[in-house]
């Protein structure tokens, strides 16, 4: 029988050996640590022995930088499809290519999903957790006889199959290629459909424009086209709606649907407003970050989310959340119990070539207000007006917290050192926040990734001292499961502390999630923006989605929207009565 468990090192936490000063007391040897018996691998990490290890958890609680897991291997997974290097992340089954259809992938961040697509593209040979010796892929292809996975292995092998992906990072495109936008683009074309693809993503205006100077919406949408030009049979998009506006999204997604009616498509993707809209089918990837993730069964895009959701995989029996997320379904319009509330008065913020017009509004406490529109229509500008960041002076006079867009904390601090500098509600604090980010305390401000910035900064708004709490894009470089813990916290601490918080997103699962109200951008974005006053969810919603051309109806199970495909029953029927959007069951 194979061991059920065993320690796994997180490298992403571990400061490789310098502060190991403990031995794993059930020597034996398992973990070979301590001033003398620190056992070093080849590049300095300290190593568990797999036979003796016997997953006692010791060196679990004993590790300061909580760099040591001890997992639950199920029986039936014994084997990686590939594993890093010894004690390093494993990655256990695949995606599934499946003809003329989408998979959708949703899971954290850290739990391999951009491996297990540089496993489909051939980029990686996959060692089956085999690493004293070369393992071959007619090994692989043995071990998945019989799988759905079996065929894609075997033209991978005959080189059968060509796969193009679009990478999760598009910032790095400029460093790996100079010249115009066109450029790039003509030189990567073999379809013979760049002028329908440049059509489609609204690129005309940026071909001549150097790669080096266009905003990250545009270097997504370069990217994704530079990946629909490419011939190939499996198309696979790593999270393709980064950096882009709700309306941008949907276009990306009817593109990317399309592309499905020839070909195999695989799409990650952390906005299930957009993977439920694009996918016919979808996995969830679970586990645990840095250390081993499961791809599971193959699901109806439905399922798969609602699973997801869930956090219990049906088929598989497998838990693994301990809490499910609900949408709360509210009335239409829920009556927030605000005493009390502020007035801003309507006001017109002018920039060069640039003008915004705000209509007079109230912000009640106890309430969050959703707020949505396309890039460059002026919400940034809005939020900065209302922290006192930019003129006019409307005198708000309420203390402000705000969490900008573009996050630029820099600091040789920890995450607890800064924590503990700043000035926060400590009850509050410890009661709800705290968790969102305790897993972060020892690591440097320098040293955190986007999302574990973004994390810190939405704590720390939500945390100060303030009757009005302004987030700009908290979703962004959230994976999915942080993001719907980030909108219960807003939610949840809104109204504990009665205040009220302005959101700005992109994401309209989150938005809905989190909104009491909505306020609508409206205009020619770069050029004019009128901002309009917080409206009912319903009636704001309606009025955002017609002009999406787009219908969403609720899931009846787990109360979330869910995007009607174009041209459905539900969607004809939807349009004739302008019910674009149901804000309750
Ligand atoms: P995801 O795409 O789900 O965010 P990745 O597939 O990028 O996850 O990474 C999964 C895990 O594998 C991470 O913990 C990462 O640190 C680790 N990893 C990725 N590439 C390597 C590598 N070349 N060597 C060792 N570990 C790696
Ligand atoms: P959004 O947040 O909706 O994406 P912003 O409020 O950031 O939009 O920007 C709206 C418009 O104002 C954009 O065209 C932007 O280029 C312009 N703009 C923003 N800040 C400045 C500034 N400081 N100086 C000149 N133009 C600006
Ligand atoms: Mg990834």
């Amino acid at each position: 029988m194979s061991k059920q468990t065993i320690a796994v090192l997180d490298r992403d936490k571990c400061v490789a050996g310098k502060k190991c000063s403990y031995e794993c007391i059930n020597f034996n040897p398992g973990v070979r640590m301590g001033k003398e018996t620190v056992v070093k691998g080849e590049d300095g990490y300290p190593e568990f022995d797999e036979e003796d290890c016997i997953g006692c958890e010791i060196s679990a609680k004993k590790c300061p930088f909580d760099a040591v897991d001890i997992v639950n291997k199920p029986q039936e997974l014994d084997r990686p499809v590939h594993q890093y290097g010894k004690n390093s992340f494993r990655l256990y089954r695949l995606p599934v290519p499946l003809e003329e259809s989408v998979v959708g992938i949703i899971g954290p961040n850290g739990i391999g999903k951009t491996t297990a697509l540089k496993v489909l593209s051939g980029e990686i040979t996959p060692n089956l957790g085999e690493l004293e010796k070369t393992v071959d892929l007619k090994e692989a292809i043995q071990y998945y006889r019989g799988k759905e996975i079996q065929k894609h292995l075997e033209e991978l092998k005959e080189k059968d199959v060509k796969v193009a992906i679009k990478p999760q990072t598009v910032n790095k495109l400029p460093k790996m290629f100079e010249g115009k936008v066109k450029e790039l683009l003509e030189k990567t074309e073999q379809k013979n459909n760049l002028k329908e693809v440049i059509q489609k993503l609204e690129l005309e205006e940026i071909l001549e424009r150097d790669l080096g100077s266009v905003s990250g919406g545009e270097l997504q949408k370069i990217a994704i086209a530079a990946t629909l030009i490419k011939e190939a049979d499996l198309y696979c998009f790593d999270e393709p709606t980064s950096f882009l506006d709700v309306k941008q999204r949907l276009k990306v997604a009817r593109v990317i649907r399309e592309l499905a009616e020839n070909n195999k498509v695989i799409v990650v993707e952390h906005d299930l407003g957009v993977v439920d809209y694009l996918s016919d089918y979808t996995q969830v990837v679970y586990g645990k970050k840095g250390t081993y993730g499961v791809f599971s069964n193959v699901k109806s895009s439905r399922e798969g989310i609602n699973q997801f959701l869930e956090g219990y995989l049906t088929d598989e029996n497998i838990r693994f959340r301990k809490e499910s997320i609900t949408f709360e379904t509210r009335p239409p319009s829920k009556p927030v119990k605000s005493k009390e509330k502020t007035d801003y008065p309507e006001f017109t913020k002018k920039y060069p070539g640039f003008q915004l017009d705000v209509e007079e509004g109230e912000l009640r406490n106890g309430e969050v207000i959703g707020i949505l529109g396309p890039n460059a229509i002026g919400k940034t500008t809005f939020i900065k007006v209302l922290a006192g960041e930019e003129d006019p002076d409307i005198k708000l006079d309420k203390k402000i917290s705000y969490k900008p867009q573009y996050l630029k904390m820099k600091s040789k601090k920890t995450v607890k050192q800064l924590v503990n500098s700043q000035e926060i509600l400590e009850q509050v604090f410890d009661l709800r926040i705290k968790k969102f980010i305790e897993d972060l305390y020892e690591k440097n401000i320098n040293n955190l990734s986007g999302g574990e910035l973004q994390r810190v900064a939405i704590a720390l708004a939500l945390a100060r001292p303030s009757d009005v709490c302004l987030l700009d894009e908290p979703s962004a470089f959230l994976d999915v499961e942080r993001r719907v813990e980030a909108s219960k916290l807003i939610r949840k601490v809104s109204t504990d502390r009665e205040i009220t918080t302005l959101v700005v997103d992109h994401d309209i699962t989150l938005v809905d999630h989190v909104s009491d109200r909505l306020m609508i951008f409206e205009g020619k974005p770069g050029t004019k923006g009128k901002a309009r006053s917080p409206v009912p969810m319903e009636k704001g919603m309606n009025k955002f989605l017609e002009k999406m051309d787009i219908t969403f109806r609720r899931d009846p199970q787990t109360g979330r929207p869910r995007a009607n495909k174009p041209g459905s029953r539900k969607d004809r029927e939807q349009k004739k009565n302008r019910n674009y959007f149901y804000a309750s069951n």
